[in-house]
């Protein structure tokens, strides 16, 4: 992680009881068929994660949030994006937790609300032509609803 991350890593949190027992967390844990507030923050899933460094909350960060409710903070984060599905966290967590698949449904419900999109226009030409196909189409396939 980049040197002075932590203050990117745990950002300011405002706490109240409707956000840490609202819908955010339920739905999530229902979609992900996920029981989120069994993480214990033990740091396994971000301590194996291969791409923590480009990340602006770590994979334990983003779960602990969700356990707060802090649906904008997660939804907003660079990390959802970033993550390559390649599932270390999940074999890594002690829990049985599948963080993988949390972040696969965060992307979901990031798209869901209109708070990122990544379409054709957004592909510099210079890159586009340099980019090979199939990277371009599995990033369409990540990043577009
Ligand atoms: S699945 Fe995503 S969050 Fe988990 S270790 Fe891989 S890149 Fe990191
Ligand atoms: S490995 Fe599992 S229990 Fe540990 S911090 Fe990550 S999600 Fe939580």
């Amino acid at each position: 992680m980049a040197e002075g991350a932590d203050n990117e890593t745990t950002p300011r949190l405002r706490l109240d009881r409707e956000k840490v027992r609202g819908e955010f967390g339920k739905r999530l844990d229902s979609l992900s068929e996920q029981h989120i507030l069994a993480c214990y923050q033990c740091g396994n899933c971000s301590s194996g994660c291969p791409l923590a460094e480009e990340m602006d909350l770590l994979p334990s960060t983003v779960m602990h949030l969700v356990q707060l409710g802090q649906s904008e903070a997660v939804l907003n984060s660079r990390s959802i994006w970033v993550c390559a599905s390649c599932l270390q966290c999940t074999v890594r967590c002690p829990k049985g937790i599948d963080i993988q698949k949390v972040m696969d449904v965060l992307r979901q419900m990031a798209l869901a609300e209109g708070i990122d999109h990544f379409g054709p226009d957004q592909v510099d030409p210079r890159n586009a032509a340099e980019v090979p196909q199939p990277g371009l189409v599995s990033a369409y396939r990540k990043l577009s609803t």
